[in-house]
């Protein structure tokens, strides 16, 4: 098999790469090891910059994120016996969408599949070959057990942290510079409306809380959680009493309502440079990933995808080497200072551990952070700024 972008991965990532190079008049073909259901079922982000939603709707992938996303113009940040909003637009001008990512790419394999895209479901044993030479290769097994090649001339590593792609690259040539954090996030999906115009950030003794929402009947919750608990350790009615006791506010309820899922995420700053090996190139997860504490997942996998995308077209269609040597670089701007604000949203809201000398201490600074960020307006606007993504220009 040849096409111009073999791309590995259908996650959001892979998806609107194949969206953008068929655009501007490129082949591609998608390689993904898991089956279509099982990427159309994964629950996961759903806070959308502005800029991010501004490439979907460019690129013809945002129709029902525009019937059906809600605006949010702000935020709440908590803590105990004090609730205090974040205007995003009077800080800095600009909103965030909410919409699940599971409806993003629900939206786009429609879309992609509509227009004949090629995507190779439940492949094993991938691979990317010779991506330091003209003539790079991924080989992969497909689903009914047939060994494949496709010959590309350029591969596009979406596979998220996962994936193989990363790895591909020499050891030799790429630093690694990462932070594991002590906690994790145990995540609820519920079939129950939102108790919130806003999401919820709270900071409390028993560990962080969030409320987060995906539709006006669904509801996504989180509760931080040691990196090592298990998820059978919780059963529906502690999760709903420890939300309900670090988010208490007094005038306020919480509503519970059915579990439709419910997992633990271990949090982590992860960051592999370059983004670039030849003729390889990573985009979102794959090369990076941050704490969702700042809901930059996705954008920042939008953000990479849009560059690259007008990097390979730059050189595809005019012969111009000038985006895709830069492509490594201007992405990774991007990607430290989503990985700062994430880790700093983290340290801010996550409660030390149980047995951390220091934590009374580190509490208390966590408390007059949290008071300093929402009565300075110079605060808010930096919080604004990097919640929303304005505080660099979206390619
Ligand atoms: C619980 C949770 C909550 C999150 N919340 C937010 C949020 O609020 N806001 C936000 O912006 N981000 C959030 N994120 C992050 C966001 O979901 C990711 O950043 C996003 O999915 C990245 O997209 P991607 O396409 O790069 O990678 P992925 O979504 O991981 O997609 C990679 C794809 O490659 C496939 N693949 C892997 N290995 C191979 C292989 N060897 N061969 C072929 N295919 C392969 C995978 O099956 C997958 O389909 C959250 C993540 C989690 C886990």
């Amino acid at each position: 098999m040849r096409t111009q972008v073999a791309i590995v991965g259908s996650g959001p990532s892979g998806l609107l790469l194949s969206q953008i190079l068929a655009q501007h008049g490129i082949e591609s073909v998608i390689v993904e090891n898991r089956s279509r259901e099982y990427v159309l079922a994964r629950i996961r982000a759903g806070v959308i910059e502005h800029g991010g939603v501004d490439v979907l709707t460019e690129y013809g992938v945002a129709d029902r994120l525009h019937r059906e996303g809600q605006r949010h113009d702000g935020v709440y940040l908590q803590w105990p016996g004090e609730r205090r909003r974040i205007d995003f637009v009077e800080s800095c001008g600009h909103s965030v969408w909410v919409y699940g990512q599971t409806e993003i790419t629900k939206d786009m394999i429609e879309i992609r599949q509509a227009a004949g895209q090629q995507i190779f479901w439940e492949v094993s044993d991938t691979a990317i070959v010779d991506a330091d030479t003209d003539r790079p290769k991924v080989t992969f097994v497909d689903a009914d057990g047939n060994a494949q090649v496709i010959e590309a001339d350029y591969v596009a590593g979406c596979d998220g942290f996962h994936g193989v792609s990363r790895e591909t690259i020499p050891a030799s040539i790429r630093s690694v510079r990462q932070r594991i954090y002590p906690y994790a996030w145990l995540g609820i999906l519920a079939e129950v409306a939102p108790s919130t115009d806003e999401l919820i950030y709270a900071l409390h003794p028993d560990g962080f809380a969030m409320h987060s929402m995906r539709s006006e009947k669904v509801s996504r919750l989180y509760l931080q959680v040691a990196p090592d608990d298990d998820i059978a350790n919780w059963s529906d009615d502690r999760i709903w009493d420890g939300l309900s006791t670090r988010m208490a506010l007094d005038g306020w309820s919480l509503a519970s309502g059915p579990t439709l899922e419910k997992s633990i995420t271990p949090m982590r700053s992860f960051v592999s440079a370059p983004m670039r090996w030849g003729r390889l190139f990573l985009a979102g997860d794959a090369s990076h990933i941050v704490p969702p504490t700042g809901a930059k997942g996705l954008n920042l996998a939008i953000a990479d995808v849009k560059r690259l995308g007008l990097a390979l077209a730059s050189k595809i269609n005019d012969g111009s080497d000038d985006l895709i040597d830069r492509y490594s670089d201007d992405a990774l701007e991007r990607v430290w200072q989503s990985t700062h604000f994430s880790w700093w949203m983290t340290s801010m809201l996550h409660v030390p551990a149980a047995d951390d000398p220091d934590r009374d201490f580190l509490l208390q600074m966590q408390l007059t952070q949290l008071h300093n960020v929402t009565s300075s307006p110079t605060s808010m606007r930096y919080l604004a700024e990097n919640y929303t993504g304005a505080v660099l220009p979206w390619p």
